[in-house]
């Protein structure tokens, strides 16, 4: 069997694991980006936390595949590259839900790959180096090997692995419209028509320009980056209060806001800046954490495709079962970015092979047609 050529649609995070995923397999590859790889989109401006527990299960469990892969595949070893591992500590309103949860996901998971645990005020002040207060009252949970990566590093990493094996990349590239038939796919920018066996759609919040009807919208996620005096050794997250802080080099750190928008788009999101910062510090504050209150430096307008659960959506978007659409990130597209380009793979190889598709139980968690009105055909 000739190896299927595949079009892979957006250099984000989750097109270049993707197109590295595939490419590693043997597959012929063009990855096609409208800007730089990286360099646009959700992952311009993420803070790509990793960790594993979510109080989704089906979340948590993608997460624990992105770590297993970190240690058993290719593309997973040059994306931990990216991973800086100095831990990560997540506070959340005690309740008896979040206890039980969080249990059972460190039952579940927690292993010397990754070690999970609950731990008290006293040691989560001192593994923040004093950062977070003892006064908050939070079941507090440690991911000792969890962190933040350098995202776009990793998106250009992939990259360079993809063209390494003498595949395609291609930026500055719009892919103005898609198309499939029983036995193909193109995707046409400008005048040209790329012809492939299948396609993926990665182009994030972008998707519904190519894909009209699939389920997804797009949705802001402010960031400040802001100085400090006294600097955490790693992230933290405290969902009571809504916000979380990432720290950066020489002082700086970043932290997040609540205020949200939604929009079909990217260019119609609106950034109510006047309300953005006071609302980071205002929840700053809640949380205890460190921070002068004054000293934003930069507001960041990121955004991320979001569906309605909550939930990414991997499946084909076509009648032939040609064209994968993979959008729907929510805000966490990083830390399963690996579990997601090999579910694709899986999916692609058996098609390609005609066998059955694997895990028909996880296809209905991620399809498109979980969302009613969703018509689904480029
Ligand atoms: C502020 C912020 C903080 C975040 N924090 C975290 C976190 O802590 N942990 C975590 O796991 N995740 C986090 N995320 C989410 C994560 O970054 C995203 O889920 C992920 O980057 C989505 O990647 P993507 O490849 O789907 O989309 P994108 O990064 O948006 O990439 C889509 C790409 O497609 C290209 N494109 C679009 N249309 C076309 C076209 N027609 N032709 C060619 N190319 C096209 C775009 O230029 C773009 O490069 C955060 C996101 C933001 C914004």
């Amino acid at each position: 069997m000739n190896k299927p050529r595949v079009i892979v649609i957006g250099g984000g995070i989750i097109g270049a694991t993707i197109a590295a995923n595939l490419t590693v397999q043997g597959l012929q590859v063009s990855l096609l980006e409208k800007e730089t790889v990286g360099g646009n989109g959700a992952t311009k401006f993420s803070g790509a936390l990793f960790r594993l527990y979510d109080p989704d299960r089906e979340i948590a469990r993608l997460a624990r595949t992105s770590i297993e892969l970190m240690e058993n595949s290719l593309v997973g070893k040059a994306f931990a590259q990216s991973l800086r591992r100095c831990g990560i500590l997540y506070a959340c309103e005690k309740s008896q839900f979040n206890d039980d949860s969080i249990s059972r996901c460190i039952t579940q998971y927690s292993d010397d790959l990754y070690p999970m645990r609950l731990v008290s005020q006293d040691v989560a002040s001192d593994i923040s180096h004093g950062c977070y207060s003892k006064e908050n009252v939070r079941t507090l949970l440690y991911e000792a090997k969890g962190g933040f990566g350098d995202i776009r590093k990793a998106a250009r990493d992939l990259s360079h692995l993809v063209q390494s094996y003498g595949n395609l990349v291609l930026e500055n590239t719009q892919v103005d419209e898609i198309g499939s038939t029983p036995t193909g796919v193109f995707a046409r920018c400008g005048d040209y028509h790329l012809q492939a066996d299948y396609l993926v759609l990665a182009a994030g919040a972008w998707s519904r320009q190519l894909v009209k009807h699939l389920p997804i919208e797009t949705r802001s996620i402010p960031l400040a980056s802001l100085s400090t005096a006294r600097e955490s050794p790693l992230p933290i997250i405290d969902t009571q209060t809504g916000t979380h802080i990432i720290p950066l080099n020489g002082g700086f750190y970043q932290a997040g806001s609540k205020i949200r928008a939604s929009a079909s788009e990217p260019e119609s999101l609106r950034y109510a800046t006047e309300l953005i910062i006071p609302d980071i510090l205002e929840r700053l504050s809640g949380s205890k954490l460190m921070h002068i209150p004054t000293d934003v430096v930069s507001v960041l307008k990121g955004f991320d495709s979001y569906t309605a659960d909550g939930r990414p959506i991997i499946d084909f978007v076509d009648e032939y079962q040609r064209c994968m659409g993979i959008a729907g990130f929510c805000g966490i597209g990083y830390k399963i970015a690996l579990a997601v380009a090999e579910r694709v793979k899986n999916t692609l190889l058996s098609e390609a092979t005609k066998g059955s598709l694997p895990d028909t139980q996880m296809a209905g968690i991620f399809s498109a047609s979980r969302f009613p009105s969703q018509e689904g055909v480029p």
